[in-house]
């Protein structure tokens, strides 16, 4: 049994659960007298325990209260102090010590007002703690910076915001119009609306969303742009601080903890309208919230893949029906959920079927089968390349794979050299020359003789883009390259150098792995070739047609922003409909192929997916875990409408040195279920010691 003397590390370590940020210091909370009239307040913790915990509030005046929402740090365990929230408040006799027999610790400091989660924030809050069924204490930690109250030195965070590119200024379309009309509409109504905007690449979207934010500010209310990766986007970046100045500011991985909390304190005064970023953008402090963009909203990068697990685009809904603001979700590619909801009018749908001063490219599907390829070229993209690069045009090549070799296999045997740690085969890089886990991270030397059988003859077979730039090399050596992937972003801020130095027109062409098919503006790029375009067709997830439909439109869509674009899919199935209908951009015929697909089987949008994770060294304690979770479950959740699949080993069974079992959980668990299951998993994680078990709602990939 967990002591209660236990801290929150121990307890954790117990549970066999992450650790949570624990660096949480006091910088500037006021220090509270425990001699002053006192409140009993109850406090929800970040620590992995679903309750909440009393403690005795000094007020540090008469007439300054506890106020739920106040943020706090307590002593907890025996040495440990915590930052937590105010989630309840009572009265107690001012020298009192104790209730119901148990000695109430002191709360030792409050931060200020800035730092208070105000109602409508707070009832996101209880949302999130209670659709993703976690401990209220989990969720707080997005609702402030890691390091509250910590002073930046110098320095504003526009500063990290990209200077402004040249922008050309378009008159809106008669499309854009209408679909800021329909914005403009729901923002003067005052109330909560959803609209999905659906706009092919190209077709200028930001320019709708920066005209609404825009109508926004004027009718005195504040705006969130979400965006998917910051590093990744700095053109749109640029344009928000373009047009809005001073009052927009962006919350991103690069700021220190102190420019953080310059963010989160300008936004609570008022100081700050507009804040964009990420996922955790969503949660600023903003007052008269009215409109929040989501951006590139079919990306899994809004959802959080660890814990808390959220999906931002759903707690976007959330926050703005909270508000009664609009929410505007966009995209070339809409997720189907999204989509659903746009055909079941929950949320109102705007496309704009053209792009901006050109047309879509034009897209040839190159069979791969008994093509004369020469290191995964095929003669009809070796042509483009040519007739590309003497037009003075540049290239983008999409190749979903880093790395050199994808397997190192002995060809005696036939052994494929594995990592130690996951039953995945390791992939061979060149610079520096070693094998690597893209799961784990482990990395070894070349064996010189096979580890199985003990031939000399190994082969590195399938490719990488390392592989794919040294073909570029010796068969383009008038070319100067450009690759984009894991391996060449490794340091800070080389992904937007990278970008910009393809921009000014310093390569020709550029190659890289998915990171090249988000939103940049490239005009000068005439041909887009995909490598592999089935590559992702064979994944064993239910999503995997929809992500690759998305990938090809989105890496498609980065030829000819500015006049005719050619793109070539090189493909073994080129008759493959998700290819056939991303080849010509056609979304609608994808996802009526799709939805009724998605149907058949139940799978979301249709029904609600719930999966839970079993990890352990173990396989033997796994699995027993497993097992006896799903046979609970399964006994307790029979009814109409909801199904308990497995345990099956996952699909990757084996990661980081942890056997893997999963139970899907499909449709919608009513709220005694949830508090049941609840209980179900805090005591299953009480009671294996080695086995890690993870719930995740509405999971974006089944791996
Ligand atoms: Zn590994
Ligand atoms: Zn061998």
């Amino acid at each position: 049994m967990p002591s209660t003397k236990m801290d929150a590390r121990e307890l954790a370590q117990y549970y066999g659960l992450p650790q949570l940020p624990w660096k949480y210091r006091p910088k500037d909370a006021r220090e509270l007298d425990p001699t002053n009239p006192c409140q009993l307040v109850e406090i929800a913790l970040p620590v992995p325990l679903d309750q909440t915990f009393s403690y005795r509030y000094a007020r540090p005046t008469e007439t300054e209260p506890a106020v739920v929402g106040d943020l706090v740090v307590v002593p907890f365990g025996r040495r440990r102090k915590v930052t937590g929230v105010v989630v309840g408040v009572q009265g107690l006799a001012a020298d009192a010590r104790e209730v119901d027999g148990v000695k109430l610790k002191d709360v030792g400091q409050v931060y200020g007002p800035e730092y208070r989660i105000g109602a409508e924030r707070m009832k996101v809050a209880r949302w999130l703690a209670d659709y993703y069924l976690l401990p209220l204490g989990e969720v707080v930690p997005l609702f402030h910076p890691p390091a509250p109250g910590t002073k930046a030195r110098g320095g504003r965070t526009a500063d990290e915001l990209y200077p402004e590119v040249d922008k050309p200024l378009f008159e809106l379309s008669a499309a854009q119009k209408t679909a800021v009309a329909a914005g403009s509409t729901h923002l003067k109504s005052q109330q909560f609306s959803a609209m999905l905007l659906h706009g092919v690449t190209g077709s200028g979207k930001t320019e709708v969303y920066l005209t609404l934010i825009e109508e926004a500010l004027a009718l005195g209310r504040t705006a969130i742009f979400l965006l998917p990766e910051i590093a990744l986007t700095p053109q749109t970046l640029s344009r928000i601080s373009a047009r809005f100045g001073e009052r927009v500011a962006a919350i991103h991985s690069g700021l220190s903890a102190g420019q953080r909390c310059l963010v989160h304190e300008g936004a609570a005064r008022g100081e700050i309208d507009v804040v964009v970023g990420p996922r955790s953008a969503l949660f600023a402090p903003l007052k008269n919230l009215g409109i929040i963009v989501v951006d590139e909203e079919h990306e899994n990068s809004y959802k959080q893949d660890e814990k808390p697990r959220y999906h931002a685009r759903h707690t976007a809904l959330v926050r703005g029906r909270e508000n009664k603001a609009l929410v505007v979700l966009g995209s070339a590619t809409p997720d189907l959920e999204s989509m659903n909801n746009a055909r079941n009018e929950r949320f109102e749908l705007l496309e704009l079927p053209e792009r901006m001063g050109g047309t879509l490219p034009l897209v040839e599907v190159v069979d791969m089968r008994g093509a004369k390829t020469v290191e995964g070229f095929t003669p009809a993209l070796t042509e483009a390349m040519h007739e590309t690069l003497a037009a003075g045009q540049q290239i983008i090549l999409y190749y979903n794979r880093r790395g050199f070799a994808r397997v190192v296999q002995c060809t005696s045997c036939g052994e494929v050299v594995m990592c130690p740690n996951c039953d995945i085969g390791l992939t061979y890089h060149l610079r520096p020359r070693r094998l690597l886990c893209h799961y784990c991270g482990h990395t070894e030397n070349l064996p010189e003789t096979c580890p199985d059988c003990g031939s000399e003859e190994t082969k590195p077979s399938g490719g990488g883009t390392e592989k794919v730039e040294l073909h570029l090399q010796a068969h383009f050596p008038e070319a100067r390259l450009l690759r984009l992937d894991r391996d060449t972003t490794t340091r800070r801020g080389s992904h937007k150098k990278i970008l910009a130095a393809f921009a000014r027109g310093e390569a020709d062409i550029l190659i890289g792995t998915q990171m090249v098919a988000k939103g940049h503006h490239f005009p000068n790029v005439s041909l887009v070739g995909v490598l592999a375009a089935d590559d992702g067709l064979g994944l064993p997830d239910f999503r995997a047609a929809e992500r690759s439909f998305q990938l090809l439109t989105q890496v498609a869509g980065r030829s000819g922003r500015t006049g005719n674009g050619r793109v070539v899919f090189q493909a073994w199935q080129p008759e493959h409909p998700v290819i056939q209908a991303a080849a010509a951009h056609d979304y609608q015929t994808f996802i009526d192929d799709e939805l009724p697909a998605r149907k058949a089987l139940g799978y979301p949008p249709h029904r609600r997916l719930m999966r839970l994770g079993v990890t352990g060294k173990k396989q033997g304690e796994a699995s027993e875990a497993a097992d006896r979770l799903a046979e609970v479950v399964r006994e307790s959740f029979i009814r109409p409408g909801l199904t308990v699949l497995g345990p099956a080993p996952a699909v990757f069974p084996r990661l980081h040195d942890r056997f893997r079992f999963q139970i899907l959980i499909k449709g919608t668990l009513n709220k005694e279920e949830k508090v049941w299951l609840r209980g179900v998993l805090a005591s299953l994680r009480g009671s294996y010691r080695g086995v890690d078990v993870v719930h995740d709602v509405d999971p974006v990939s089944v791996y």
